[in-house]
């Protein structure tokens, strides 16, 4: 029979189908051992013959099993029985080595249902499959900590995750998978290089200025001003609902819609709906045109020129808030007041607007490649995919942040130095998941119906 496995002392000889399976019935034909493994004794006894089920690669689109006649050899000695193997089979997944490797190169590109389908494995084999590949990417690659790391919560398969950013590369660097002080610390802790980090732009979390202070001493914090700017917004929120108390029901609605745009929107961006909207605002509830006013106001301080400026403006902010006003604002000058130099590093910090779209990138692509899937295998593969499809590059470092995308050298080996998986890569990556997930032509209709806005919210005032 013609060797149509091809597989290392594995001899086909007999094959038919199976219901949706294909079995090949093989010998194998490795030579008896010299002596025994434990005990050194020689020779071994022949020990019967025994029939193993390995899973292979699909021939014709249909899963196969190869079914091994393998005999058995005995120790008198020790007692031992030793099977014959193979270098061809991976005995722990009870697989082929070549179908270990089939799952590894479409492990982070499809869904383990799928794979699990195609190849006939169990599907927790095909996890398993998959998590060993992400431990080996993970020992063998060396990610540059970044010069600016951003740092933000993001609410993931059911919980809040921590996501760090290079900024500076705009590329994902790190997700932790709990988002408490004492992870954070740890993290900080072993990491390599970490007085490399400059600046730490992150959103307002409690531990952030124990953790960061204790672990980075040397790096400069800012509060991302997205962050900040949510926390003004809140109040007008407050003020709203307060207000609602007097209100018909229609007017309730009407309100929430049209504040919620101009404030989005800001006030250069403001379409013609949005200034009838704010007019009416204007004319029948004035506390809350007065609030709104007062909202933008603080926007404007990020546009001052410099740190003097910008303290300056806030301090004229917070002494033209009318004094009924001045409870519902509180929270927003206290806040200010008790974070002032980490807000007002803004004006210093070189970069002060990436921050936002960079997090909105990564949570937008992350909210797509997570569904199905565990934590650790979306890290995996967030990190780790575009340097498994680059292996046998050498990313250097060029001080050159537009030089990221380009390998400098290849060198026939693993990648040794990588900044992360770009976040456009990401992105791309979601898109596909997407396409794959509706099929071809829902996704043709969702193009046409326009982009999807997930996240968009976020950006309109910031970005
Ligand atoms: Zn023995």
């Amino acid at each position: 029979m013609h060797d149509l496995l091809q597989l290392e002392q594995i001899l086909p000889v007999g094959m038919r189908e199976e219901g949706k399976w294909i079995l090949i019935l093989a010998e194998n034909t490795a030579p008896p051992p010299e002596r025994c493994k434990k005990c050194g004794h020689a020779p071994l006894y022949k020990h019967g013959k025994r029939r193993y089920t390995y899973a292979d690669t699909p021939i014709h689109g249909k899963p196969v099993k190869v079914e091994i006649e393998t005999r058995r050899y005995r120790c008198k000695a020790c007692g031992t029985v030793v099977t014959l193997s193979s270098p061809s089979l991976d005995d722990k997944r009870v697989a082929t080595r070549r179908l270990v490797q089939y799952v590894q190169d479409r492990c982070f590109e499809t869904t383990f249902t799928w794979i699990s389908k195609e190849v006939g494995l169990a599907l927790n084999t095909v996890k398993g499959i998959t998590q060993d590949y992400a431990a080996h990417l993970e020992e063998g690659v060396e990610l540059e900590t970044p010069r600016l790391l951003g740092m933000d919560e993001l609410h993931i398969l059911d919980k809040p995750r921590y996501v760090l950013v290079n900024l500076e590369m705009r590329s994902l660097f790190e997700m932790l998978a709990f988002r408490t002080g004492a992870h954070l610390t740890d993290y900080f802790r072993k990491l390599k290089d970490r007085d490399r980090i400059e600046w730490v732009v992150t959103d307002l979390w409690k531990p952030y200025e124990v953790v960061i202070g204790q672990q980075l001493p040397d790096a400069r914090i800012v509060i991302d001003r997205f962050h900040v700017l949510k926390a003004v917004s809140s109040r007008l929120d407050e003020l709203r609902k307060y207000l609602r108390v007097g209100l018909s029901a229609e007017d309730r609605v009407r309100l929430k819609k049209y504040l919620r745009w101009p404030l989005l929107r800001g006030e250069y961006n403001r379409t013609e709906k949005d200034i009838e909207n704010i007019e009416y605002i204007r004319k029948h509830h004035i506390e809350l045109y007065l609030a709104l006013t007062l909202n933008e106001a603080f926007f404007s301080i990020y546009d001052a020129p410099n740190r003097a400026a910008g303290e300056k403006a806030f301090q004229d902010w917070k002494d033209s808030i009318p004094k009924d006003f001045r409870k519902y604002y509180r929270p927003v000058t206290d806040m200010v007041d008790r974070h002032h130099r980490d807000i007002f590093n803004f004006f210093e910090c070189p970069i002060t607007n990436g921050y936002t779209e960079a997090m909105n990138g990564v949570i937008r692509a992350m909210n797509r490649l997570a569904r199905g899937s565990s934590f650790e295998i979306l890290r995996a593969r967030s990190l780790y995919y575009r340097i498994m499809r680059e292996s046998g590059t050498v990313v250097t470092h060029t001080g050159d942040t537009k030089d990221i995308s380009q390998p400098v050298s290849t060198m026939g080996g693993r990648i040794e130095k990588s900044y992360g998986t770009p976040i456009s890569v990401l992105e791309a990556m979601a898109e596909r998941e997407e396409t794959r997930r509706k099929g071809p032509n829902l996704h043709r209709r969702m193009q046409i119906l326009g982009p999807r806005r997930d996240g968009e919210a976020g950006t309109a005032r910031s970005a």
